[in-house]
């Protein structure tokens, strides 16, 4: 609010109203660095997680030109780094696509057996969005520095959720999102290590170091800031809570549902997200049944241009298109009480019930 209201000049005038939201803009770079243990200077805003993952990928490879086009990515990633792979495939890109395994973890002998002379960079997330499996990118930055080529992890999902430190880990490049710690839409943030050759995107007034032109949009970036600032003060307590709330609800979903899955359940995972496969029943049903009852989940599948596609995360780690679209996705957050868990685990055996009763599959099984 004082951003919007008091405090709202422009960070790049030299006057001392725009000078009062410059300092408001250094605080919440403070504040988002410290949560990812990086220097401020290494902290580039953007407006959010795609942007922050088209930036880092495509800014890599047009910086790398001369060495080479070849990326390693995995088929799980988001959206937003999956179809930017795919559009640089179109534009003349070499894309090597890493399984994983039926839990849902990439394996880093992968990426080290599907490096080339040629390969510029490598882009595998921390944890994933669907089934929240933390991927072991410790190893894979080894595997990179080693090699030489840069290495940039999708860290959206895991940012605020578990510890984060872009140095012990050794990364080029993590992108983050404030909306997914409770901060504002629109608004997010590029680490690039200090050195890093990235080509910006776009081209104008120079901000962000030259990393990203544009006048700031300092509200969200303050919100940003705040969201960021109290997911690291309470992190290891809340994610503990919601680690238990998380536990609570899978194993009592698995005592009152028969024929139900976790998927990903015996990998890492992160402690809010819970994707449960529920046999002979329709996600789509599942969540429009859930959400008569005020409880508001997705599926593992994504809806595009009006045709149910399947899941690729679930189709990655061995499911049927069936399969995948018998899931359903439960993100839970430091807001959430036991009592919301149990009135979950009070109303979904009775929508399974009746869904499973119009499935043939199920009568037969
Ligand atoms: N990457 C991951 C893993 C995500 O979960 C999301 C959003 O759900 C994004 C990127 C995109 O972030 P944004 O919505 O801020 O553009």
């Amino acid at each position: 609010m004082p951003a919007l209201t008091g405090d709202f000049g422009n960070p790049s005038s030299i006057h001392w109203f725009g000078q009062q939201a410059k300092t408001l803009l250094d605080q919440a770079r403070q504040h988002v660095a410290r949560l990812i243990n990086a220097e401020t200077g290494e902290i580039v805003f953007v407006s959010g997680g795609t942007e922050a993952d088209n930036l880092a990928i495509r800014g890599i490879v047009e910086s790398q030109k001369s060495k080479g086009r070849h990326i390693i990515t995995s088929k799980i990633e988001h959206h937003a780094v999956l179809h930017t792979c795919k559009d640089l495939e179109k534009q003349g890109c070499d894309v090597t696509w890493v399984p994983v395994s039926s839990d849902g973890i990439v394996d880093p002998d992968d990426v080290r057996r599907a490096l080339r002379p040629d390969t510029i960079l490598i882009s595998i997330m921390h944890a994933n969005n669907e089934i929240g499996t933390i991927q072991p990118i410790e190893e894979i930055a080894k595997i990179a520095a080693e090699a030489d080529v840069y290495f940039h992890s999708d860290g959206v999902q895991s940012t605020g959720k578990i510890p984060v430190d872009v140095k012990r880990l050794n990364l080029d490049l993590y992108s983050i999102s404030a909306h997914k710690i409770h901060g504002p839409k629109g608004v997010g943030a590029l680490f690039v290590k200090r050195g890093t050759a990235l080509k910006p995107l776009q081209t104008g007034g120079g901000h962000e170091r030259n990393r990203r032109s544009g006048t700031e949009n300092v509200a969200g970036v303050v919100g940003f800031g705040e969201a960021a600032r109290i997911a690291r003060e309470t992190l290891a307590e809340e994610m503990t809570r919601v680690r238990a709330l998380r536990d609570r609800l899978e194993g009592g979903l698995q005592r009152r549902i028969d024929a139900i899955h976790v998927n990903g359940g015996n990998a890492p995972r992160l402690p809010n997200t819970s994707n449960i496969m529920v046999d002979y029943a329709e996600g789509e049903g599942l969540v429009i049944s859930l959400d008569l009852k005020n409880v508001a989940v997705s599926t593992g599948s994504a809806c595009s241009s009006g045709s149910l596609e399947p899941s690729h995360v679930l189709i990655a780690i061995g499911k049927t298109p069936d399969e995948a679209h018998g899931s359903l996705r439960f993100s839970l957050n430091a807001m959430n009480t036991e009592e919301d868990v149990d009135y979950v685990l009070d109303v979904l055996p009775g929508i399974v019930e009746r869904l499973r009763e119009l499935s043939p599959y199920y009568r037969k099984a």
